[in-house]
């Protein structure tokens, strides 16, 4: 009776190891969801006119800091459906800092509103060509 209780109690053990286990496996990735801090942002820099990925938190502003040339000076590119370029809007200037994104973006090129963030995962985003950057700085 005595090692049957035994066996029993070291069931249970087994049985609550493997359903820790378990737990690890499969329930943590999907079961609590744990929003990611940072996201990926395609950009170009103004400074060295390079296309870059920047890793950026949700809440950080443009410009980000260019991994190719440490400058902050890359911006996030925007998309016309209008005309189908690629852009960065014209910048808004303030005295001691950095050039920011106003918030009313124009499309340079045709000037029109009718625009989004550039992702290139979007089919119906094919750009023809890149509006003239910004100048810079
Ligand atoms: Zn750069
Ligand atoms: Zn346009």
């Amino acid at each position: 009776m005595q090692s049957g209780t035994k066996n029993a109690v070291m069931g249970v053990a087994v049985v609550a190891m493997l359903g820790f286990a378990g737990y690890r496996l499969f329930l943590r990735p999907s079961g609590k969801f744990v929003p990611p801090k940072t996201l990926t942002q395609k950009a170009v820099c103004l400074n060295c006119k390079q296309n870059v990925e920047i890793e950026r938190s949700f809440s950080a502003q443009a410009p980000y800091k260019c991994p190719a040339c440490d400058q902050v000076a890359a911006y996030p590119w925007f998309y016309c459906y209008d005309c189908a370029h690629r852009f960065v809007p014209k910048l808004v200037r303030i005295e001691g800092q950095p050039p920011r994104i106003p918030p009313g973006v124009r499309c340079p090129h045709c000037g029109c509103t009718n625009i989004a963030g550039y992702d290139p995962e979007n089919p119906q985003q094919s750009p023809v060509a890149d509006a003239k950057l910004p100048k810079w700085p």
